[in-house]
């Protein structure tokens, strides 16, 4: 069968690229959890990440970055919501 190898290795990596997409915009929404900050790359506390997972919370950053997030304007997350 020509052509068969090249089709197929094409449409599988669409649909990578695809579902890797689909994750990316996941970990904009709440009840995004990742064992390291976004924000310093340091390992987030297991005692948070446990927490978060439990109660469906975001939880994207260590606890010293997450007090400098809660404390900038929101705008950039209500224009998410607006999108959304
Ligand atoms: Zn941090």
């Amino acid at each position: 069968v020509s052509g068969y190898g090249g089709c197929d290795d094409e449409s599988l990596h669409a649909i990578i690229l695809g579902e890797n997409g689909v994750h990316a915009a996941r970990l904009q929404l709440e009840g995004a959890v990742v064992e390291y900050c976004l924000d310093c790359g340091e390992l987030i506390n297991p005692k948070r990440i446990a927490y978060a997972r439990k109660t469906n919370m975001k939880c994207v950053r260590c606890v010293d970055c997450q007090q400098d997030e809660d404390r900038r304007p929101k705008s950039q997350i209500k224009m998410l919501t607006w999108i959304l």
